[in-house]
């Protein structure tokens, strides 16, 4: 992977994220990107026109590392290719990103590029509710088969890898929501790489990335992420992207964009560039926050657990951790002794903190999973992957930690 080695050694990816990727000549000097909201552009000429289509289908190469002429705005536009350029160099081992309206837009996308009619997909469970539904009520009636199989059971992925018959696609999700069970990645892309159908291996990078995991550099194909979460950081947005090693990945995921005309609209691209400088600073706050949080409620009366990648206890996982992820990250979970009422009022009383679903943003929200966000899932289901009653999510935003401890303890008091 040569190119791509270049893009990450030259400078370090919080210096790239701000001098790669944007050229303010194009943009009349503007040291930020200006928003283009053209549906359509102008052609130089009607050979100009008859060129680009032609490389937009893939019937002629474009010149050397270059994009072709932006034609309309469903295909690109200039914020989509400035955001895809910038994002580029947060994720270790990437060389091309697609940006798309929404996570789900890019999980979509992806599978519809990578399925195929009685292909299997083998997939790691508890996923995001949303790809659980996507597998069962698209991918399934299509034709295709899935096997699922539990996160943190990496001999059972080996097996399930192995045994997969016409295996087009491998798809993980590590940590896992809201349990944070972690698969090992690297074990995975191994598997996939021993099948002879060489199924592509994608990571839902959503927890931990990009900061502080890189799933391209452990062997996996291609990474997926709801932007609507830390990229974005702000609450205030919705959008996904898709980034891999090889470009090829990504010009086929694109191609099926245009079909789907699931692209970033320019606003919100310009938005979300913008808060790419900040990722790696809010992310570090915000895992900071919640590892002495974690670490204060952990061994709390009230609670049966709290679950923390710094708090895991199965060697397994603790050796997973270690490898994969370069901090814990941002979000934790606590079991409550007393059930769903004991979880109830906890989320009543929290003060600071908003009871809301979604994660990843500068305020701290919390949830109640079997009752929302997991709610989609069969009694099994809940019961494999440890959601209870007791449970609630909790994801750490950038206040001062001692303000969300002391709202924690007066919410946990009142529990009692
Ligand atoms: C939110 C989320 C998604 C879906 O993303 P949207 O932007 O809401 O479409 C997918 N995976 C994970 C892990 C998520 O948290």
């Amino acid at each position: 992977m040569p190119e791509q080695e270049d893009a990450h050694t030259e400078v370090r990816p919080r210096t790239a994220v701000l001098t790669r990727g944007f050229d303010p000549s194009l943009s009349v000097g503007s040291a930020r990107p200006a928003v283009f909201r053209s549906s359509t552009y102008v052609f130089d000429s009607p050979e100009a026109a008859e060129r680009a289509f032609a490389m937009t289908a893939g019937k002629i190469a474009p010149p050397d590392g270059k994009r072709p002429d932006l034609i309309y705005s469903r295909i690109s536009h200039p914020n989509a290719e400035i955001l895809e350029d910038q994002i580029v160099p947060l994720e270790a081992g990437a060389s091309a990103a697609a940006v798309f309206n929404s996570g789900m837009a890019a999980i979509m996308t992806a599978f519809f590029t990578y399925g195929r009619h009685q292909g299997t997909i083998v997939y790691t469970t508890p996923l995001y509710g949303g790809t659980t539904s996507l597998i069962h009520q698209f991918l399934e009636p299509f034709g295709m088969k899935g096997v699922a199989v539990a996160s943190g059971d990496g001999a059972g992925l080996d097996e399930a890898i192995r045994h997969a018959k016409n295996c087009c696609m491998v798809y993980l999700e590590t940590p896992a929501n809201p349990t944070l069970t972690m698969t090992d990645i690297e074990r995975a892309a191994q598997a996939a790489a021993r099948h002879p159908d060489r199924p592509i291996v994608m990571v839902d990078n959503t927890f931990l990335g990009p900061t502080f995991q890189h799933p391209l550099l452990l062997g996996a194909d291609l990474v997926l992420y709801s932007a609507t979460k830390y990229l974005s950081g702000f609450s205030d947005m919705v959008a996904g992207v898709a980034l891999a090693r090889d470009p090829e990945v990504i010009q086929m995921i694109r191609s099926r964009r245009v079909m789907f005309g699931n692209i970033l609209q320019p606003d919100e691209c310009w938005m979300l560039d913008s808060r790419l400088p900040t990722v790696a600073l809010r992310m570090n706050r915000q895992s900071k926050n919640a590892q002495r949080l974690a670490e204060a409620l952990h061994g709390d009366t009230r609670l049966i657990r709290v679950i923390y990648p710094t708090l895991f206890q199965d060697a397994d996982q603790i050796r997973i951790f270690r490898k994969q992820c370069a901090y814990p990250g941002a979000i934790f979970s606590i079991e409550f002794k007393g059930g769903k009422t004991a979880a109830f009022e906890f989320l009543r009383r929290v003060r600071i903190a908003r009871n809301a679903v979604s994660l990843g943003g500068v305020e701290t929200l919390t949830c109640h999973p079997k009752t929302t966000t997991h709610s989609g899932m069969t009694a099994q289901e809940l019961a494999d992957s440890g959601v209870t009653d007791g449970l609630v999510r909790i994801s750490v935003g950038i206040e001062d930690w001692r303000d969300l401890l002391a709202d924690f303890e007066q919410a946990l008091a009142a529990v009692g």
